[in-house]
């Protein structure tokens, strides 16, 4: 079961597109100025399976993205990267929000978090930092923060930034 804090069903803030939401309970980054602080504990939160996850994603046929944001989806990563799998063998775009960096999580990720990356589509990854804080950023809350083309990254072997524009609004990706 995964365990969530909340639900977002028509999001066009989390990535591009009217997409489907889901924030983890629990993360153990605690950066400060977090703007979700009440999803870090790790106790409580609404237990869904998968399975329902996916049908409940499905009854929206405007949705064609699903973004995993917190909380920090990687400490429940097996669980989901199963989601992961469901939603993009029906064709949605997965994209995750994490306070690891992709570094961290391909050199020296777990079993469940390799899993994870290999069900993901796009990756923004690294923590909130707040003097790299801008509202400027299309999708991002920092300018440390990346958006990365994973299934490119992972081929790679080095992040590498997506290049569909829709992602990328505010400014060049750098060179990655
Ligand atoms: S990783 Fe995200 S949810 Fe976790 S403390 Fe940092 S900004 Fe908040």
């Amino acid at each position: 079961m995964l365990y969530l804090a909340g639900l977002a069903e028509n999001s066009i803030v989390d990535g591009p597109g009217l997409r489907f939401t889901l924030f983890a309970q629990g993360c153990p980054h605690r950066c400060p100025g977090c703007q979700n602080p009440e999803t870090w504990p790790f106790a409580g939160g609404q237990a869904a399976a998968p399975e329902q996850l996916v049908e409940r994603i499905a009854q929206d046929p405007l949705v064609r993205g699903v973004t995993f944001s917190g909380g920090e989806p990687f400490a429940q990563a097996g669980e989901f990267a199963r989601l992961g799998r469901l939603l993009r063998a029906r064709g949605y775009e997965v994209a995750c929000y994490t306070g690891y960096t992709f570094e961290q999580l391909f050199q020296n990720g777990n079993a469940d978090q390799q899993a994870l990356l290999h069900n993901l589509d796009v990756l923004v990854d690294g923590p909130f930092v707040q003097r790299e804080q801008s509202l400027e950023l299309a999708f991002r809350g920092s300018r440390n923060q990346r958006i990365l083309d994973v299934p490119a990254s992972l081929a790679a072997g080095r992040a590498v930034w997506v290049r569909a524009r829709r992602w990328v609004l505010d400014e060049q990706p750098p060179e990655a």
